[in-house]
């Protein structure tokens, strides 16, 4: 159990509450009560399984009760009850975009609705336009959620992955006979989604650990199991594969295994033209060639250089031009993680973030960064408590002061006061020029209107960038992977035009974002446009969501100089041409 495990498990209390019409403050005890879990400064789990919550604000006493049960057996009754109420099916609908619990509720009860199909079906006869409350719009927008969904079966997020993978791995590590292992294929190469694990492992007692791997307490199914390769689900359906192969094997089936399919195919091509087969074994001489045996190849850069190429970065093995950069010393030193220096897209309490300013401040320094810009929300996305003008100001105040205090202690940080300001529906900003202008920099970003046309929406985005007060674009499709796809722009148009204004790109780093997609950034690069990775951090934790901005930075051909957030700290102040703190 995870502290995401108990929060979760309440959140869906509530949901089944509110779809049985229970008292409201019952059902708000619930929500409070995972958001506190969320958010609670210490190992939650450990106090709620040695039954040591009383007093913590927001978790009364019924909770404290149950959340006790959770985290001590894994399970809890009250839960299971209330999900045995009501069909297996029913649960599909929680993931449906557009379709939050009052509609659920809705439809349940007026349509019968308690599966994907049969919501798919009231939508297709026009029963669901005709509730009140939905309409002819939002059923299309239903059904093209449902279809989108079906597309998007059994992918995952990087985000959704990361940590398993690590934790697989690390269990890997620790047995005796595992000589090697990594995480090979579109995980490595760092891919926004990925449809299931391939672990590779070197071996000289394969059978033992295929056996430990299938034996596993995070296994949910063992799909298949043979000598050398096992296939198994984890409890969130991903499948993860293990392939063992001897150490010898190892640097070879690695670079087959990580792919990218059109990667390899570049590189059999190159070892023919020398006389040699590649497979996912080996490296052989060709029937018929006279060129001299190979070594073994200990690791994958040997393999590169025997091919005559600089090693290529996995993230990079997407034949787009690596192979050819390779042979010509032409490949980009990328980025790292450690490269990076501080990061401007962050929220706090002040609109929908979970911590505050001080909190944030203190978790950006613990992450090692000489800065943090703060960008809270603008006014017009009231969803998200936005600050208006008298708010902005006061914040900009407390960000003052809360620098001098800090640079008193010692510290060599800086809070950047920003703002994310919503770009509205005509392409003007939320907040006026006088105000932005007081501001250390502006990120702008779309968060409503998304329906408009490709044309108009470009015209807006672009309108938004031709403010000299915007800084950076945030989010500039404002997907959400697997849920939600880009709105219609024209990302080549948008480029061009922040190359132009000088405007920098936000790589979001949210793994639900990673917005604007890897495929763009060579494009964006070579017109001159840097790049800023931000991970739109709405609590502390989430800052390390900038390991999956370096990752998908990397894959799209950035080196320390494409991005902005490798400038120190004075080279920040310079550039945003700020004055020392005082
Ligand atoms: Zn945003
Ligand atoms: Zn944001």
């Amino acid at each position: 159990m995870t502290r995401e495990d108990l929060a979760e498990v309440l959140e869906e209390i509530a949901l089944l509450l509110e779809l049985k019409g229970d008292n409201p403050f019952k059902i708000r005890a619930y929500r409070t009560g995972a958001e506190t879990v969320r958010q609670f400064a210490g190992d939650i789990v450990s106090l709620a399984r040695d039954g040591e919550l009383k007093g913590i604000k927001g978790i009364g006493d019924a909770l404290q009760q149950k959340l006790h049960e959770l985290a001590s057996t894994g399970k809890l009754g009250y839960y299971e009850n209330l999900k045995g109420e009501f069909p297996e099916s029913l649960f599909e609908l929680f993931g449906i975009q557009g379709l939050g619990p009052k509609k659920v509720k809705a439809v349940y009860e007026n349509l019968g609705v308690d599966s994907v199909a049969r919501l798919k079906e009231v939508c297709e006869s026009g029963e669901i336009a005709a509730l009140s409350g939905f309409g002819a719009k939002t059923a299309e927008k239903i059904l093209e959620a449902i279809v989108f969904k079906e597309q998007n079966a059994d992918r995952f997020r990087l985000g959704d992955v990361a940590q398993p993978v690590m934790m697989i791995l690390d269990a890997l590590k620790l047995h005796p006979d595992c000589l090697r292992v990594e995480a090979a294929g579109s995980y490595r190469r760092a891919k926004e989604t990925v449809h299931d694990v391939d672990f590779l492992a070197a071996s000289a007692n394969p059978e033992g650990l295929i056996e430990y791997f299938v034996n596993q307490e995070w296994v949910s199914r063992v799909i298949a199991e043979g000598a050398t390769k096992a296939s198994i689900n984890l409890e969130n359906g991903l499948q993860c594969d293990l392939r063992v192969v001897s150490n010898d094997e190892f640097a070879c089936a690695l670079a087959y295994f990580t792919g990218s399919k059109e990667h390899n195919v570049a590189m059999r091509g190159r070892a023919l033209e020398r006389g040699y087969t590649l497979n996912e074994y080996r490296l052989a001489v060709k029937e018929g060639s006279d060129a001299k045996e190979p070594p073994v190849f200990e690791t994958e850069e040997q393999l590169y250089q025997f091919l005559g190429l600089d090693y290529v970065p996995p993230e990079l093995r997407e034949n787009t031009g690596e192979v050819e950069a390779a042979s010509e010393g032409d490949l980009p030193d990328l980025i790292q993680l450690e490269n990076l220096r501080g990061t401007f897209h962050n929220h706090t309490t002040a609109s929908d973030g979970h911590n505050t300013l001080r909190e944030m401040a203190e978790a950006a320094m613990d992450h090692g960064l000489q800065y943090l810009g703060i960008a809270d929300h603008s006014k017009s996305s009231f969803q998200a408590n936005g600050l208006d003008a008298k708010r902005l100001r006061a914040q900009l105040k407390e960000i003052t002061e809360l620098n001098s205090e800090l640079m008193g202690e010692g510290h060599q940080f800086r809070l950047l006061a920003g703002n994310e300001v919503d770009i509205l529906k005509d392409g003007s900003l939320d907040f006026d020029d006088e105000l932005l202008g007081e501001l250390d920099y502006v990120v702008a970003s779309v968060h409503n209107a998304m329906t408009l046309s490709e044309k108009d929406m470009t015209a807006r985005i672009i309108k938004a960038v031709e403010n000299p007060n915007v800084t950076m674009l945030g989010h500039l499709t404002g997907r959400l992977l697997l849920k939600r796809e880009p709105y219609a722009v024209d990302v080549a148009a948008v480029i061009e035009a922040c190359a132009e204004t000088r405007t920098i790109i936000e790589l979001n780093c949210n793994p639900w974002r990673l917005d604007m997609d890897w495929r763009w950034w060579k494009y964006a690069k070579e017109k001159g446009v840097k790049c800023a990775i931000n991970p739109d951090a709405h609590r502390t934790s989430q800052l390390d969501y900038l390991w999956f901005g370096a990752r998908l930075a990397r894959k799209g051909w950035l080196t320390r100089r494409d991005v902005v957030n490798t400038l120190t700290l004075h080279e920040i102040e310079a550039f945003l041409d700020l004055d020392p703190i005082s």
